[in-house]
């Protein structure tokens, strides 16, 4: 296992219930493009688990990434959910408006010697795990550019709900990681872990695109000393040619019109059946059964 911090939690507001009873979903959209097909799935999974567990289902817009938005993104994403019968617990949260907390972490963090600066250019590291060669400092009159944190040679382990184990060698697979990039945005990494150890989210049901994000997450959350959410990945939804479908593959925006085809068509995507409904309430109710019987009962 990775190095547990010892320290006192960061959060000290967070209190972590495991109990059925005391569930915490979350959907964490980025509206970098429409809702679409692929995302219906994701939020569909996360939506059915927490209603089979009789838990919160907590919706949180993740817009800390303004280059990569889509204008009116996070308006059409909460609309479509709207539409499709998607009821969430509580105010919607908007990491756009969270930034202090994620300040906090990362000074926690830098303050413990777990983070550096670094000055490679994108371009010099290209596409291969980070080299390590701002890991020793550099040079005193050089401008950090983006910061990273120092990963462990240790493997992270952890449970998947369907997958099972998974181990993540970190050090070899991402390498020391950045939680602040080079146009001083946070990034993805550190602002999930901050929010759904402050939201109190105890479960992470998502694509299994993400899955490999895990291992980093769990990582911050050790030397943050935060608690561990359980795992579900569900397999995304690809394009013909096998990509993940989303707005760069020319996935369609969904706004609800058809509502009952389309949550359908993800139903049986996530191995549901064919659920004939119809209304919403009859869809969304014959779906809980049929999620329970598929993923609660193994
Ligand atoms: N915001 C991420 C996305 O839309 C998902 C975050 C998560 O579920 O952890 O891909």
């Amino acid at each position: 296992m990775v190095i547990i911090n010892s320290g006192e939690p960061l959060f000290s507001a967070f209190v972590d219930h495991r109990t059925p009873l005391n569930y915490i979903g979350r959907f964490a959209p980025s509206p970098t493009g429409h809702l679409h097909a692929g995302s219906l799935v994701a939020a569909m999974a996360s939506f059915l688990d927490a209603r089979a567990h009789g838990g919160r289902w907590l919706l949180r817009i993740e817009d800390i990434d303004p280059p990569r938005e889509v204008a009116g993104g996070s308006n059409q994403i909460i609309a479509a959910l709207g539409a499709f019968g998607f009821v969430w617990d509580g105010a919607i949260e908007f990491q756009s408006r969270r930034s202090e907390h994620y300040q906090s972490a990362f000074e926690t963090l830098l303050a413990q010697g777990h983070v550096y600066g670094c000055v490679c250019s994108r371009k010099e590291i290209g596409e291969q795990v980070y080299p390590g060669t701002c890991r020793n400092g550099i040079a005193a009159d050089a401008q950090p550019r983006a910061y990273r944190v120092r990963v462990s040679n240790e493997n992270i382990v952890w449970q998947d709900r369907l997958a099972g184990e998974s181990v993540e060698p970190l050090a070899r697979s991402s390498g020391d990681f950045v939680i602040k990039r080079a146009d001083g945005l946070w990034a993805y990494q550190l602002a999930v872990v901050v929010d759904d150890a402050l939201q109190g989210v105890n479960h992470v049901v998502r694509g299994d695109d993400l899955k490999d994000s895990s291992a980093r997450q769990i990582y911050l959350q050790q030397l943050l000393a935060l608690p561990r959410p359980d795992y579900l990945h569900v397999p995304v939804v690809r394009a013909a040619d096998g990509q993940k479908l989303s707005k760069q593959t020319g996935a369609r925006a969904l706004d609800g019109r058809q509502a009952l085809s389309e949550l359908r068509q993800a139903a049986f995507h996530l191995q549901l059946g064919l659920i004939n409904a119809e209304s919403l309430t009859e869809f969304w109710s014959a779906a809980s059964h049929a999620w329970s019987q598929r993923y609660l009962l193994r």
